[in-house]
């Protein structure tokens, strides 16, 4: 059997007249057109030189189109490379080097820029796609043949990579293989009871493992049907819901419905399932939001490496604060951070994982690779946790001050760089401050140099353009000294305390 995650998802359409995608612009796209156009754009794909295994690097705003090119992607027997669309052409750079991929789909307001680059880095060709699915790489499919041979695949074939930020200031690529995506969209369409019946109301970016994998994977294996928007709106969500049956989010959706004036038991009656990631859900809003609408919000865990790790269950109590328990097939464990020795219940330490759904490692990056493996295969996530007598996990912090703001990752240290380089800046340290919309504020705190006069205003107009919007401060304080252990590590956690109260 052919182990292309797409042979998979075709070989489930039990009806190609159903509904597949609900579009803002009020175009309902069925399966069957589902199969013809991405086949069209596999086509493309072929015609601009794209072999099995070339990777097809994406950075485009979200459309339907942008998903059928996935689709394509993965038809062809390539590698789908999704980048969010905040990267600036400076962070671009880095990508295309790394990735070396063969083609280049972007946005036609960043093709000169980009096409500079390409042609700097041996990128074969850039076509382009805009905010309403209309571009170069669509005029080529628009002539295509509306079938195409698909290519199968081994099911440890690549059929993804996506960029996940490091500490050192250098993102890595997070190689996904078919077998990866198809295993671990299956056990979610299983754990969340997805049906052809169900309706997801989808306003997640797709640059994303959360919308592109968790949702859209999800959804296609259970053949059902998707209100595809390009962004969270809370007005436009609340006029939806009573289509939908479900909806997955990141906390500050939930945060920002609650504030709506609209959000009511009866508003979402028609609803069955509402899941919330990719950062913590505080209690307080799974509390909140039960309250005004009977729905407890199932949170569940999971990273760009591996999927989704844990869930809370479907049927039984959802615990606010907790991540639940792992998914089928997925095995985890709390290990000592120093020692790697597995920990007994209840107590924190870091959680590893392993199971089909755990990625093969980083592009190109065998050696790093092997220091977040252990030998027995498990994988190193690097979060700190524990999991309780019940058997609910629990994620306390993680080991290397990510900060997470609105539902995207900031490392730090790739703020940090930039800040100390500037002229009259000492050092700093970048910290995440509880902030009541965004999870966490990303706030920089600054030493600035004797008789330096560099203030906030300066160093926000320094980083913007040079780092994607959602990674610049939202604050910039300025102080003496950055306080040190004995050892001379910066105390971040002090630095928190001090600022716990900055956006609130
Ligand atoms: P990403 O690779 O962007 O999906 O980010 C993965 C990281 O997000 C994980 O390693 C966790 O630190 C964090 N994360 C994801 N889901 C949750 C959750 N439900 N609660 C707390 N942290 C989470």
């Amino acid at each position: 059997m052919d182990g292309n995650l797409f042979d998979l998802i075709s070989r489930r359409i039990k009806s190609p007249s159903k509904v597949f995608l609900d579009t803002e612009a009020g175009v309902r796209m069925t399966y069957a057109d589902m199969l013809t156009r991405s086949a069209q754009l596999a086509n493309a794909l072929v015609l601009n030189g794209v072999e099995p295994g070339d990777r097809v690097a994406v950075q485009v705003e979200k459309t339907p189109e942008c998903l059928l090119l996935y689709l394509a992607t993965l038809r062809a027997g390539a590698v789908y490379l999704p980048l969010n669309t905040a990267y600036t052409l400076a962070e671009l750079d880095y990508f295309l080097a790394d990735a070396e991929p063969k083609l280049v789909v972007c946005d036609p307001a960043r093709r000169e820029g980009i096409a500079d680059i390409a042609k700097r880095r041996g990128v074969h060709a850039v076509e382009t796609l805009d905010s309403d699915g209309k571009g170069s790489l669509t005029q080529i499919a628009a002539k295509a043949p509306k079938d195409f041979a698909d290519v199968p695949r081994a099911p440890d074939d690549l059929a993804a990579i996506l960029y996940t930020s490091g500490t050192t200031g250098r993102s890595k690529g997070a190689m996904l293989s078919h077998r990866n995506l198809a295993s671990n969209a299956q056990v979610l369409a299983e754990y969340w009871r997805f049906t052809d019946n169900d309706v997801l109301l989808h306003v997640l970016p797709i640059y994303h493992t959360h919308g592109l994998f968790v949702a859209c994977n999800t959804l296609m294996l259970a053949g059902g049907a998707m209100l595809f928007r390009p962004k969270f709106d809370a007005d436009d969500v609340m006029r939806l819901l009573p289509q939908a049956t479900s909806m997955m989010g990141v906390p500050t959706f939930y945060t920002r419905l609650l504030r709506h004036p609209k959000l009511t038991q009866t508003a979402c009656a028609h609803m069955r399932l509402f899941t919330s990631g990719s950062a913590p859900l505080l209690a307080e809003t799974h509390r909140e939001f039960k309250a005004k609408t009977g729905h407890a919000i199932l949170e569940r865990y999971g990273m760009t490496e591996t999927g989704m790790n844990t869930s809370n269950p479907y049927d039984g109590e959802r615990i606010a604060g907790t991540v639940g328990y792992p998914l089928p097939g997925v095995a985890l464990r709390v290990t000592d951070g120093e020692t790697g020795k597995i920990l007994p219940q209840g107590e924190v330490g870091i959680i590893e994982v392993k199971g089909e759904n755990v990625f093969s490692g980083y592009w190109r990056l065998p050696e790093r690779t092997k220091t977040e493996f252990r030998a027995d295969g498990f994988f190193i996530t690097g979060d700190v946790g524990k999991i309780d007598t019940r058997g609910y996990v629990h994620i306390v912090g993680r080991e290397k001050d990510l900060i997470i703001t609105g539902g995207f990752n900031v490392y730090p240290k790739e703020v940090e760089i930039e800040i100390d380089a500037l002229p009259g800046v000492v050092e700093c340290a970048v910290i995440g401050c509880p902030h009541p919309d965004f999870g966490e504020g990303v706030t920089a705190v600054v030493v600035k140099s004797a008789g330096a006069t560099i203030c906030e205003q300066d160093v926000l107009a320094a980083l913007d353009g040079r780092l994607a919007k959602f990674k610049l401060p939202k604050r910039v304080i300025f102080i003496d000294d950055l306080p040190r252990n004995s050892m001379g590590k910066v105390q971040k956690n002090i630095l928190r305390e001090q600022n716990a109260k900055l956006y609130t």
